[in-house]
């Protein structure tokens, strides 16, 4: 991939450090030297240190902000296609009427466009890495290559048999694994993709656990999303999900654990004594009437807590900006406490915490050495006026549309206000294209 090299000058500067608390720096310099963080900090002339005379794109950063690109960890990209197409239901009858029946018509193509609309998206609104389940999982990784986009993407390693049950297809992860999450371009991780507790036969999740203990391989799942799932769960099983996935020997493995809606202390002490990093999706849990999970108590517990979306069918957009603000607000209001979950935490969640959950440890912060993932965004508008305190700026005042530019690995896929990977009015057309096809 070709890189060059940039310097970002007179910037406002935000990012994590490595604990998590968020620094400010005031007409900062950030100077990239190919894909990697070369500088950051107050000096010109250390900036440029170490470009050794080659030439180097200059940025004016006056009157905007550089932060780390943001890390979206729970979505099912491909569900762009059902944006405003299924709404006001609950998640079961959303789920297994209206989403379910229409999958039966994916294929490769729509799944690809699918996934590439959900990228720009994200793209555009500071996102530049993510996490996805969904079906046709090679489709999706050649849109992330192809956008120069970081993903998390998970894949589905069974059959479903003529019988209903399901034969476990280890070679196909073990392939998966060699081939794409040691791919060159390091945009790449592979997950092994456990829907929930509710959708396949008891027998086949320890199966599904020792597949990913067997192979060191991270786990995507979806865990106590709603009231009814749980209440199943300890019908079935005599305890709640997190209880009985630790039985069935999840946990193991890096994990990005959805929802996690309804927990109570036992699953919390399970969780964060593990290797698993929630997704907080709290636009979803309330559009599908879900509930509200308790971020508070999560991070109170000691959890590792990142943001996501979940799809584009239940939320009804990939725009982690507008999470952070309901994330926080409702942490506030539910805790009826407003110094509950800092605006400088919910940025840390929704980067430096989300990448490494992703598998992106290098990235989610502006440091020397760490992967050039940025991006710039615009204060000189009315809503950022004045500025304050940056920090609350970016999580209560600012918009999408104040992305003006997003870097991954050293790369602009956003250039002031233009896609440059993603032929935006051909995928536009495509995705309309379809939507059609799927929602006839
Ligand atoms: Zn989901």
């Amino acid at each position: 991939m070709k890189t060059q090299n940039h310097l970002f000058e007179d910037i406002i500067l935000v990012t994590p450090d490595k604990n998590g608390r968020i620094t400010t720096t005031d007409h900062a310099y950030v100077s990239v030297r190919g894909n990697t963080i070369h500088y950051a900090g107050q000096s010109f002339e250390m900036a440029i240190d170490g470009f050794n005379g080659a030439a180097y794109e200059r940025y004016d950063g006056r009157n905007r902000m550089l932060l780390p690109a943001l890390a979206n960890i729970h979505g099912h990209l491909a569900m762009t296609l059902f944006r405003n197409q299924a709404d006001d239901r609950n998640l079961h009858d959303w789920l297994f009427n209206v989403i379910f029946p229409r999958e039966e018509r994916l294929d490769e193509t729509i799944v690809y466009t699918g996934t590439l609309l959900g990228i720009a998206e994200m793209i555009r609104s500071g996102t530049g890495a993510a996490a996805d389940m969904y079906y046709y999982d090679e489709v999706v990784a050649q849109a992330a290559l192809a956008a120069g986009f970081r993903l998390n993407f998970s894949c589905d390693a069974k059959k479903l048999r003529p019988d209903g049950q399901y034969d476990l297809l280890p070679q196909l992860l073990a392939d998966r694994m060699k081939q794409y999450a040691g791919h060159p371009s390091d945009l790449l991780r592979v997950s092994l993709l456990v829907h929930s507790i509710y959708l396949y036969e008891d027998a086949l999740y320890p199966e599904l656990a020792a597949l990913a203990e067997t192979l060191n391989c991270p786990v995507q799942i979806h865990v106590s999303e709603t009231i009814q799932e749980v209440s199943e769960c300890v019908e079935k099983y005599g305890c709640r999900p997190p209880q009985q996935l630790e039985k069935f020997g999840f946990f193991r493995t890096p994990t990005l654990a959805a929802h996690c809606t309804f927990l109570d202390d036992d699953d919390r002490s399970i969780l964060a004594k593990s290797p698993v990093v929630v997704a907080h999706n709290p636009s979803s849990n309330l559009k599908l009437g879900s509930g509200i999970a308790d971020l508070a108590a999560m991070i109170d517990a000691g959890l590792n807590v990142g943001l996501g979306t979940d799809g584009a069918g239940s939320n009804n957009n990939l725009d982690l900006y507008r999470e952070m603000r309901l994330a926080a607000l409702l942490a506030k209001g539910t805790a009826g406490d407003a110094a509950k979950l800092s605006a400088g935490q919910l940025l840390d969640m929704a980067s430096r915490i989300g990448m490494a959950g992703l598998g992106f440890a290098n990235s989610g912060r502006i440091t020397a050495g760490a992967d050039a993932d940025l991006q710039i965004m615009r204060c000189d508008v009315p809503s950022m006026t004045p500025l304050g305190d940056p920090v609350a700026a970016l999580v209560y005042s600012s918009d999408a549309s104040l992305v003006e530019s997003l870097m991954v690995q050293g790369r602009f896929l956003l250039y002031k206000g233009e896609l440059r990977t993603i032929d935006e009015e051909k995928l536009l057309a495509e995705a309309r294209q379809a939507a059609k096809r799927l929602n006839a």
